[in-house]
């Protein structure tokens, strides 16, 4: 069985739609697939429609955007219930941040001598929920400004580049304790990916945060290196957490990362949807359901 439970479609910056999204991922054998747009639930419905047009298994998922002591974290929230008023008003708060950012980033690229404008990144980013930098990169490559995404992060939109505009992210142990009163669980995406937020978490800080509800630790990943998976996974087994492998697919948006290039072991899903029907009862929420293969 073949699963991967990290990938995005073009509402949020992947670049396929959440059907295409499934009927690809059925073609390169994928059973199971989790759609994690960033900060919206607007495609779930899509990709459950497909789903079981195409026999396949679906996860719903969102990956929060948060922050841990002014980094960025990225938190995967799955099966929680998307009517639960707290965390749609916090999905909505973060979506109206990232475009509330467009105006000032378009701006600062301006004053660099790039000729931009808002139109040029709402063209590209089509049915996206939110706009996010990934549009403006888009933007930026079709002007011929940067090759692709990464070279348009490193010179310009990276927190470190000079068209970097800080937005509204949820604060991370928050975040965690409102997916577990949503119903849901939570698996920290990609923990390591980037050296600073190897400090913020560490054991202590992921022990603390199970003790808020996470349930899981995304090692498998393409941004972690052979020694960094074995460190995480050594984390999750010593705290008895879940451990996940996704491929993170953006469609064109994101090389390196095909579907299925890391999946999850059947017994760490079947953990993962145990743990999440768990917190639904808990939580008393009525949650997405899973129906495993
Ligand atoms: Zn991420
Ligand atoms: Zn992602």
């Amino acid at each position: 069985m073949r699963i991967d439970l990290h990938t995005h479609s073009n509402r949020s910056d992947g670049t396929t739609s959440p059907r295409a999204l499934v009927r690809h991922a059925r073609e390169v054998g994928i059973d199971v697939l989790a759609l994690t747009d960033h900060d919206t639930t607007e495609g779930w419905e899509e990709a459950a429609a497909a789903a079981s047009q195409e026999g396949l298994t679906l996860v719903r998922g969102i990956e929060v955007s948060c922050k841990l002591e002014g980094s960025a974290v990225h938190l995967l929230a799955y099966l929680p219930d998307p009517t639960y008023e707290p965390l749609a008003e916090e999905l909505e708060r973060i979506l109206d941040g990232r475009n509330a950012r467009l105006p000032a980033t378009v701006a600062k690229l301006r004053a660099l001598g790039i000729e931009i404008d808002e139109d040029d990144v709402r063209r590209v980013a089509g049915d996206a929920a939110g706009i996010g930098r990934p549009h403006v990169a888009d933007a930026l490559v079709e002007k011929g400004v940067v090759q692709d995404r990464g070279e348009a992060f490193d010179t310009y939109l990276g927190s470190r580049g000079p068209a970097y505009v800080k937005r509204y992210a949820a604060p991370l142990e928050e975040m965690v304790r409102m997916v577990a009163s949503a119903g849901g669980v939570s698996v920290v995406a990609h923990p390591w990916g980037r050296r600073y937020t190897h400090q913020a978490l560490d054991e202590a800080r992921f022990a603390a945060l199970k003790d808020d509800g996470l349930v899981g630790i995304e090692v498998d990943h393409q941004d972690h290196d052979e020694p960094t998976r074995e460190e995480l996974r050594s984390i999750a087994r010593n705290l008895d957490l879940v451990v996940t492998g996704s491929s993170d697919y953006h469609g064109e948006g994101k090389v390196d990362h095909d579907l299925g290039c890391n999946t999850t072991d059947p017994d760490e899903l079947e953990r993962l949807v145990e743990l999440a029907r768990a917190s639904a009862k808990a939580a008393g929420r009525t949650t997405p359901e899973v129906l495993l293969p």
